[in-house]
C-alpha cells in the first residue's frame, strides 16, 4: 500500500512537470519562417542585379496563427507580471488603461484592396532579426494597385531617391511621394511617405485631397516583393523623425464594428525602454477563455524609432477584434497579463522587466 501511494505521488509529480513544461512551450514557440526565394535578374538589367522576392505575401489571415492548443492554464502567481503605470501619468496612472486616441489619417490603400497593415514586418520590427528596423509599415498588394493620399496636403516630393537620400542610403524607396499635411492638434507639420511605387501621378507643389489616387504600388528600390511602404514623419521630413503609422491610421471596421488596438511600453527597472523584446498576444475564446489566435511581435528595435508623443509606446499592434486577450513575454520568467481590446480604442499596458 505504501509503495502504491509513492508510485501515485511520482506519477502525479511527473504529470505536473509535463503540464508546466507544455504550458511554457506554448509561450516560447517561434513564428514560422517565411518562404524566401532569390531571383537572379539578367546581367543586362541596368539597376540591381539580384532581387530577393518574398513569397508568399503575408496576408491578414496568414500572419495570425491558429493556436496549437485550445487549453490555457492559469499559470502560478510567480508569473504575475511586474507592471507599472505609464511614464505619462496624465494619460494613464494605472498599469493598464483603455485610451481614447485621435487617429487622423485615412488608409493609403482602398478597402477594396488589401488595406491591412502587414503583421510580419510592422513599424519598429526587424521581422525576427531578418531586416533593418522598420521605419514604416507595409501594405502588401499587387503592382499597379492604387495608392491614395492619407489626408489633404501638399506634395513635397514626387520622384526617385537616386540622388537625394530620404533614408540611410540612395535608391531605398525607389520611387516615392511625400505629402506635407497641416493636421489639427499638431503644431508641427506631418509628412506621409509612400515608397517603392511603380507609378507616380502627382508633381511637387500639387495639392491633393484625402483619398485621391496619387500613384501605384510597385517594388522599386529596396522592396522585397510588391507592396506599399508607408511612413509618418513629424516635424521634419527626415528618416529619424518617423512614428508608428498604426497610431495615426483610423482603425479598420469589421462586421462587429471598429477594430481596436494594443499598445504598450516595456522598460527595465530604471525605466529605460527595452528594444527588440519578443511578445505574444493570444485572442481568447469567449466562454472557456481558450486561445483562438496568436500574434507575435516585438518592441521597437532601433534608437531612431520614436514613440507617439501622446501614447509613449514602444510596441503596438493594430486592427485587433474587440475581445479578451492574454499578453505574454519571456524575460527571465514568463510575464503574463490579461486584457481586453475595445472598438476604436487603445488598450495600453506597461511592463517592467528584471
Ligand atoms: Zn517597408
Amino acid at each position: 500500500m505504501k509503495q502504491r501511494s509513492s508510485e501515485l505521488l511520482f506519477l502525479t509529480v511527473c504529470a505536473f512537470i509535463i503540464a508546466v513544461l507544455s504550458s511554457c512551450y506554448t509561450n516560447l514557440v517561434a513564428p514560422p519562417t517565411p518562404i524566401q526565394t532569390i531571383l537572379i535578374k539578367s546581367s543586362n538589367t541596368p539597376s540591381a542585379t539580384v532581387e530577393v522576392v518574398f513569397t508568399p505575401v503575408p496576408t491578414e489571415t496568414e500572419t495570425q496563427l491558429l493556436c496549437e492548443t485550445a487549453t490555457l492554464t492559469q499559470t502560478a502567481l510567480a508569473n504575475t507580471p511586474n507592471l507599472l503605470p505609464t511614464n505619462n501619468p496624465d494619460l494613464c496612472s494605472e498599469i493598464y488603461c483603455i485610451l481614447e486616441h485621435d487617429f487622423s489619417l485615412q488608409r493609403p490603400i482602398s478597402g477594396n484592396d488589401n488595406d491591412w497593415i502587414d503583421r510580419f514586418y510592422p513599424y519598429g520590427s526587424t521581422a525576427g532579426g531578418i531586416y533593418v528596423p522598420h521605419h514604416g509599415v507595409e501594405f502588401n498588394n499587387a503592382s499597379g494597385t492604387s495608392v491614395l493620399a492619407a489626408s489633404d496636403g501638399l506634395v513635397v516630393v514626387a520622384g526617385d531617391d537616386l540622388t537625394i537620400k530620404y533614408a540611410d542610403y540612395n535608391n531605398f524607396y525607389g520611387n516615392l511621394i511625400v505629402i506635407e499635411h497641416d493636421l489639427p492638434r499638431y503644431a508641427e507639420p506631418v509628412f506621409t511617405l509612400y515608397g517603392h511605387l511603380s507609378e507616380i501621378e502627382v508633381t511637387e507643389g500639387q495639392w491633393v485631397e484625402a483619398g485621391e489616387r496619387i500613384g501605384a504600388v510597385g517594388a522599386a528600390g529596396a522592396a522585397i516583393g510588391s507592396h506599399l511602404h508607408f511612413e509618418v514623419r513629424l516635424g521634419m521630413n527626415n528618416y529619424d523623425q518617423t512614428y508608428n503609422p498604426a497610431l495615426w491610421l483610423i482603425p479598420k471596421q469589421s462586421t462587429d464594428g471598429a477594430l481596436g488596438m494594443l499598445a504598450g511600453l516595456v522598460v527595465n527597472q530604471v525605466g529605460e525602454a527595452q528594444m527588440n523584446r519578443q511578445l505574444t498576444l493570444e485572442a481568447l475564446e469567449e466562454n472557456d477563455k481558450g486561445c483562438k489566435l496568436r500574434y507575435y511581435f516585438e518592441t521597437y528595435a532601433g534608437a531612431d524609432l520614436n514613440s507617439n508623443e501622446q501614447i509613449h509606446e514602444n510596441f503596438a499592434l493594430a486592427d485587433l477584434p474587440a475581445g479578451d486577450y492574454r499578453l505574454t513575454m519571456v524575460a527571465g520568467k514568463v510575464f503574463e497579463f490579461y486584457l481586453s481590446v475595445h472598438p476604436g480604442k487603445i488598450s495600453f499596458v506597461s511592463i517592467k522587466i528584471p
